[in-house]
């Protein structure tokens, strides 16, 4: 059994990747273990997302951040497997267009935020402008360098109107990329999904994970917390995720609405 790794790291603990095992599993040794859990969580899901929606007073935004290959699309796929699509909107974000560029870099995210009563989830987010925008220098440093306290306080803006927010970083091994772009290469179902452009990102490997490293430290809050996702298990990976995601929307004490008074009293005309 590995020794205890923590899931979400301390607000204000100055965060090192090299510190999380992406292979840990907590106290699980392999995928049966955890099935039932999983199960578990997924019934728990589809009931909370249905009095999340009807009670209309919160909102979850779940945030994914990954290298390629991280796994940010199965872990969506997986997790809300179930889930009422009526209830959840997800965005993906990808290189700006020209309007989202003559924009702050936060206007094209604050639209696809979820209503109340919904559940949305960014596949990548507002945090590319503090990762791949860093590392290729496609801003001056002090335009990203002020966007973590940006960032921090559009969270708190969003806490505050009853947001609650989710972010997770799936952690996978560079050895573990370069297992599944193998794979991706290998399967012509998959072949879809490889992009000769991941491969100069992973040259950038180590700036990348200086760029994670100081999003994870800088705008790991109360209100918006990180989870550091030890996710070269798929597995273990999807448990961790749903997890969060369960707990979270428990601790929100949801109730369904009262109904209208007198209910007993209508008749239904045939
Ligand atoms: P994919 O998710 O594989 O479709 O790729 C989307 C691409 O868009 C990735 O290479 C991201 O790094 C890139 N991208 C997303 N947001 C931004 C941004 N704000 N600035 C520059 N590139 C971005
Ligand atoms: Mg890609």
């Amino acid at each position: 059994m590995s020794k205890h790794q923590p899931l979400r790291p301390d607000v204000g603990q100055v965060v090192r990747l090299a510190d999380f095992d992406p292979d840990y599993t907590g106290d699980f040794t392999d995928k049966d273990e955890a099935k039932d859990q999983l199960d578990e969580n997924r019934d728990r899901l589809q009931d909370l997302q249905e009095v999340l929606y009807a009670e209309h007073k919160h909102a979850l935004l779940i945030v994914f951040q990954a290298m390629d290959a991280g796994g940010k699309d199965s872990t969506i796929r997986h997790v809300m497997e179930g889930v009422n699509p009526q209830g959840v909107v997800v965005s993906n974000f990808k290189v700006p267009t020209e309007e989202e560029r003559d924009h702050d870099f936060l206007w094209r995210i604050h639209r696809r935020t979820p209503r109340k009563g919904m559940i949305g989830i960014f596949n990548r987010s507002h945090y590319e402008d503090v990762l791949v925008v860093r590392v290729n220098e496609l801003v001056p440093p002090d335009v990203w360098g002020a966007r973590y306290d940006h960032i921090n306080n559009f969270e708190r803006l969003l806490a505050d109107s009853g947001v609650t927010i989710l972010k997770f970083f799936l952690h996978i091994s560079k050895a573990e990329q370069k297992e599944r772009f193998l794979d991706r290469l290998e399967r012509p179902d998959k072949h879809w999904k490889f992009s000769r452009g991941d491969l100069p990102v992973r040259e950038k490997w180590d700036q990348y994970m200086a760029a994670f490293e100081e999003a994870i430290t800088r705008c790991n809050t109360e209100y918006a917390p990180w989870f550091i996702v030890p996710a070269n298990k798929k597995w273990y990976r999807n448990l961790v995720v749903s997890n969060a995601i369960v707990d979270a929307l428990e601790k929100l004490d949801m109730r369904y609405p009262e109904p209208e008074p007198d209910l007993d009293q209508i008749v239904i005309p045939d």
